[in-house]
């Protein structure tokens, strides 16, 4: 498959380093202008690579701008003369690697956003900016110094048998402590005869202590059981050339384990092995590169723990939000500097400057913040897909409930364009038959590893399920709680063990009404369509406030209906809500809730995990902060107060969120040799993600939710992309919508590329934050040619990412 530019057309292959006499910068704040780059002359005198951050001049006034150099050359069809030069390399000498700046073309083109803006979340501000660098003075024995014939103090002589001992660049200070000299002068002396040599090197400070994450390891080694032995025999074997490798196992198979020795057994040994001198990789092979996707990764302490246990502090860098920006400078330099090996990080990681990259990891793969929802509005498992395949090497994507889109792929279910994709998109690669079949070793391969079971000694959850209109009818008063789960409750809390509960709604309650149906008012949001919801606070004078959860907009609770004059009524429910009603019903039970609006930082996050880890919380109740890959043994019981929030939104997703939703919470009891039970309250009782869930049957949801997309085109059973236009003008949204939808559709037709186009209309949320918005949506059976289509359009200036227009490739939220 031949790369191409923005305008589809072929790329030259990369030129070699150091031979450019111009140089394609693409302009770090620029807009689609000049998709590949402006072309500046580079003076004689600068060592200039591709991938260097530089200062240019730009526009008439000749004002400075930052870039990237995307591109050397030593020919030009522009007048050569009247080409600025480059000014100089921007401060902090940021050079991304050149692979990177291939990958970034790649999310430029595919994902529709301006190149300078992809560079512009490769790398963290705090990168570009050099918070926390400064500068330092160090120093080494000089290689060729002949100490004898110096006479020296006994101060000097101490300081030089230091630096011996030392395996670099030590600073001067460091060295005259090992010496214990009192000031760096004997150093500075020893400088002077020439005995050491010195220079000045940036360092970046930052205070991130990984200490208390890193779990201990288990005084034994764990044997693998029968699968995880085979998936990882697999996986070693797929070493070494590019494929995509789906691990689906269930909650608690040893996922985790498998990875761990996966990159064990890539050359990177654990402490452990190291120490006993087993494994020796470093002489002469550079040691390998790897990257660890996990889900946000405050969410995720565990796994990160688990990582740093096994390969320790040393060679380990953790990249995600909650770090300072000194400390994510600090990791960034870390990796681009050769000192980690591994790399764990959230999204953005996917990013992050290893070079001799062997593996990526994407665990979690089907968790949708791995998708960006501003620009660029990429997928971090399909970039990761695509840096894989650009460097020949395989990805690990790991889920006990897989995206269709991967499960699809890992099988090569054949629907219409499902399996074999053609065209630019990050997954395109075909089964691991054809390779064999065909004996074409170049082919990419994909491969299904399947942990159907527990780790030995843990048993999947028992589930059942509590139909709430049966409910409703049997019980009077409004109760979250059913009874089936209060005694459930009941029975942990007699027997010391643990509960979680799931809802997967923040607030107390997300209806205020007029009880009067004839009156049928509602509060909504004067800025959205949206209802607002209500949160209690005893902090404030009126004991709460309701709250719009898409524009953040508050007000106080209405206490009559402005129409009818009745007191309103507030229904509906929430976290809070639940809350409320557990604290009543067991008074003695302690309960922490869990959700963006207790956990504010990461460290609330930690603290309230590490209560419920050592046993000082009986009850956990959340939103689905609390359903992703926690291990905590003691939990025997998880409730599902409602399995239809996710189910009744407006998106063709909704059941499979919902399926997978349930699965992971549910696999968090039960992780223990006890077994566990999982209660799921639902008013679709019969629902097959509801019943499927309930039964551990992912292969059998997968294949009828998979039919049913199969019948309505859409993913996995092709490709869709979403146009969203927003306005505060109605009539000016309304008018460019149609403009760009009649644009695609002109350009459809003469290209004849049967791209099936859909709107405008108005998206689900018609109006965020006074903004209409509509929506044009673009499928098609493979993405080639969707992406020929928005290429055509970006070629001629209609379709441009900006804040009017947001395009949504490959989207994961419709709403
Ligand atoms: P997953 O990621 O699939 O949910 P984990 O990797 O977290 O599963 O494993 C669940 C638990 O089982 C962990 O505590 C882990 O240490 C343990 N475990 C993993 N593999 C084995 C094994 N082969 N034998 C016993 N325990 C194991
Ligand atoms: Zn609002």
């Amino acid at each position: 498959m031949p790369e191409t530019d923005l305008f589809g057309n072929p790329l030259a292959p990369p030129e070699s380093s150091h031979s450019g006499v111009f140089a394609d910068v693409a302009i770090e704040r620029g807009f689609d202008a000049s998709p590949t780059g402006l072309t500046y002359r580079v003076p004689a005198d600068l060592d200039l690579r591709i991938g260097h951050r530089v200062v240019v001049p730009l526009g008439r006034g000749n004002k400075t701008t930052t870039g990237y150099v995307i591109r050397l050359k030593i020919d030009t069809d522009l007048d050569a003369r009247k080409l600025k030069p480059i000014a100089s390399i921007a401060p902090g000498a940021i050079e991304l690697p050149e692979p990177l700046v291939e990958l970034a073309r790649w999310v430029a083109s595919y994902y529709v956003c301006p190149l300078g803006m992809v560079f512009g979340a490769m790398l963290p501000a705090a990168v570009t900016r050099g918070t926390g660098a400064t500068r330092r003075q160090v120093a080494r024995l000089k290689p060729d110094a002949e100490a004898g014939s110096v006479k020296l103090s006994k101060l000097q002589q101490a300081v030089l048998d230091a630096a011996k001992l030392q395996p670099g660049w030590t600073e001067l200070k460091h060295l005259a402590d090992l010496a214990g000299a009192k000031s760096t002068s004997p150093v500075q002396q020893l400088i002077d005869k020439g005995l050491l040599e010195t220079k000045h090197e940036e360092v970046v400070v930052s205070n991130l202590d990984l200490r208390a994450q890193q779990l201990a390891e288990p005084a034994t080694r764990l044997t693998l059981g029968p699968g995880q032995q085979e998936a990882l025999d697999r996986l070693i074997a797929a070493a070494g050339s590019f494929g995509v490798h789906l691990l689906h196992g269930v909650t608690g198979s040893g996922k985790t384990e498998v990875y761990l020795r996966l990159i064990e057994a890539m050359g990177v040994g654990s402490i452990r092995q190291a120490a006993t001198g087993s494994l020796d990789h470093s002489a002469n092979s550079p040691t390998p590169g790897i990257i660890v996707l996990v889900p946000e990764i405050a969410l995720t302490p565990q796994t990160v723990g688990r990582f740093l246990g096994r390969f320790g502090l040393d060679s380990v860098a953790v990249l995600h939000s909650g770090l300072t920006a000194a400390q994510r400078h600090a990791q960034w330099r870390r990796i681009e500097q050769g000192k980690v090996r591994i790399v764990v990080g959230a999204r953005s990681a996917v990013f992050a400057p290893l070079s001799n990259l062997k593996l990526i990891i994407v665990d979690e793969e089907h968790d949708n913040s791995y998708k960006q929802d501003q620009l660029p509005r990429y997928h971090a498992r399909d970039v990761a897909i695509k840096r894989a395949h650009m460097a020949g090497i395989p990805v690990v994507l790991g889920s006990a409930t897989p995206s269709l889109e991967s499960y699809a792929n890992a099988l090569g279910i054949r629907g219409s364009g499902i399996g074999n994709r053609e065209g630019n998109g990050p997954n395109e690669a075909t089964r691991s038959e054809n390779r064999q079949a065909t004996g074409d070793s170049r082919l990419p391969t994909n491969t299904y590893l399947h942990l159907p079971d527990r780790v030995p000694g843990m048993r999947l959850p028992e589930i059942e399920i509590v139909d709430l209109v049966e409910e409703r009818k049997a019980r009077r008063g409004i109760h979250l709680l059913t009874r089936r789960l209060e005694q459930r409750l009941t029975q942990v809390l007699d027997d010391k063990s643990q509960a979680m509960l799931l809802l997967n709604r923040r607030g107390y309650a997300n209806y205020i009404a007029c009880p009067d149906h004839k009156c049928g008012w509602m509060l909504t949001c004067p800025h959205c369509d949206a209802t607002m919801v209500y949160h209690k606070d005893k902090r404030l004078p009126l004991g709460g406030l309701v709250r719009c959860h898409h524009c953040s907009a508050e007000a106080v609770l209405p206490a009559t209906c402005p129409d009818s004059g009745h007191k309103v009524s507030v229904f509906g429910l929430g976290t809070q809500k639940v809350e409320a009603e557990l604290e009543q019903k067991f008074p003695g039970a302690r309960i922490a809730r869990m959700d963006s609006d207790t956990m504010r930082r990461a460290e609330d996050y930690q603290r309230t995990l590490d209560q419920f880890r050592t046993g000082e919380l009986d009850i956990l109740l959340g939103t689905q902060m609390i359903a992703k890959g926690l291990d905590f043994p003691g939990v025997r019981l998880v409730g599902v107060i409602s399995a239809d929030t996710s189910l009744n939104l407006p998106d063709f997703r909704a059941r499979e969120r919902t399926f997978q939703l349930i699965a992971q919470v549910a696999g968090r009891s039960g992780r223990s040799d006890q077994i566990g039970r999982v209660v799921l309250q639902s008013f679709n009782p019969e629902d097959p993600a509801v019943v499927k869930a309930a039964a551990h049957d992912y292969a059998g949801f997968a294949s009828e939710e998979i039919e049913t997309r199969v019948q309505m085109g859409l993913p996995p059973a092709g490709r869709l992309v979403r146009i969203v236009c927003r306005d505060k003008d109605h009539v000016t949204v309304t008018k460019r919508a149609r403009e760009l939808a009649a644009a695609l559709a002109a350009a459809n037709a003469a290209l004849n590329l049967n791209v099936r186009l859909r709107g405008p209309h108005p998206c689900p949320i018609a109006r965020v934050a006074d903004h209409h918005r509509l929506e044009i949506t673009l499928t098609a059976d493979s993405p080639g040619p969707i992406q020929k289509l928005m290429t055509q359009l970006r070629n001629h200036g209609q379709l441009i990412s900006d804040q009017h227009t947001a395009v949504d490739v490959d989207p994961v939220s419709l709403l």
